[in-house]
């Protein structure tokens, strides 16, 4: 690992919900252009750590910091934050009444101050990335489930963002619509964006991260480069975990 400052730092990060105590003195560091996949069984913990990230939840003890913000002060300043991180959930979340290219010019209008005409413009090339140029006048629910989560990415891109953080995109589509999915997110690791990625996907963890964590007892119990990770996991947990992920024929 470089000596560079890392992008990301997780620093003995708590979270408990009432008695449940769902992060335990957790660390963790991203660095610029890193891409880390977060693996572990549901219930882990995997979103409230992205959500602790993006400060949608206070934690109880430890520190967040992201660029030169500190995410986990009670006072910070979430519009800030949000400008250079993208969050993209599970369930789209678009907009239901306002058309795709509404969609993805609402923040950089309202919240980045861009003219219109800008804003537009760089959506339409967001919506050839993501392989949906000609769906910028159709409504959300006109689309399938892969096409709007191809939408949500285009929308958190739209806000230029420095570090996006993708909770499980591909877990509510039908399988024939993941890899659709997967493929965007691969051609962005491609190009450079940091990510930190909670996913059941473990073949995609395995072939675009650069690092996986393993997530269990409310911290990360195992990491390491993709590759070796997954071909020579070494602590217990994680092997018990990856053998069955490969019994159910997952890997
Ligand atoms: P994962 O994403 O790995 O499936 P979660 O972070 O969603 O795990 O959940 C971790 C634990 O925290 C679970 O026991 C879950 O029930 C609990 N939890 C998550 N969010 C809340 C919440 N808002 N209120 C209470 N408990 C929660
Ligand atoms: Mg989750």
């Amino acid at each position: 690992m470089n000596s560079t400052k890392p992008f990301v730092e997780v620093k003995n990060v708590s979270k408990s919900f009432g008695s449940n105590e769902v992060l335990r003195s957790l660390d963790l560091t991203v660095q610029v252009h890193e891409v880390v996949c977060v693996i572990g069984p549901s219930g882990c913990g995997k979103s409230t750590l992205l959500r602790c990230i993006d400060a949608l939840e206070p934690i109880d003890d430890g520190m967040i910091i992201v660029g030169e913000v500190v995410a986990s002060h009670p006072a910070v300043d979430v519009n800030h934050l949000r400008r250079f991180v993208g969050i993209v959930f599970q369930s789209y979340n678009l907009f239901p009444h306002l058309s795709v290219m509404d969609n993805l010019c609402l923040g950089p209008v309202k919240v980045l101050r861009e003219p219109k005409e800008v804003a537009r413009e760089r959506a339409r090339s967001l919506l050839e990335q993501v392989g949906l140029p000609e769906k910028a006048d159709a409504y959300p629910e006109a689309l399938s489930g892969g096409q709007q989560q191809r939408v949500a990415i285009a929308r958190a891109l739209a806000m230029k963002p420095d570090l996006l953080l993708l909770d499980e995109v591909t877990a509510a589509l039908d399988p024939e619509l993941v890899d659709e999915v997967l493929s965007i997110l691969s051609d962005l690791a491609e190009a450079g964006m940091t990510m930190i990625i909670a996913t059941h996907e473990m073949a995609f963890a395995r072939d675009v991260a650069d690092r996986v964590c393993f997530l269990s007892d409310g911290s990360i119990y195992e990491e390491g480069p993709a590759e070796s990770f997954f071909a020579r996991p070494q602590k217990p947990r994680t092997q018990s975990f990856l053998k069955r992920i490969t019994d159910a024929g997952r890997l």
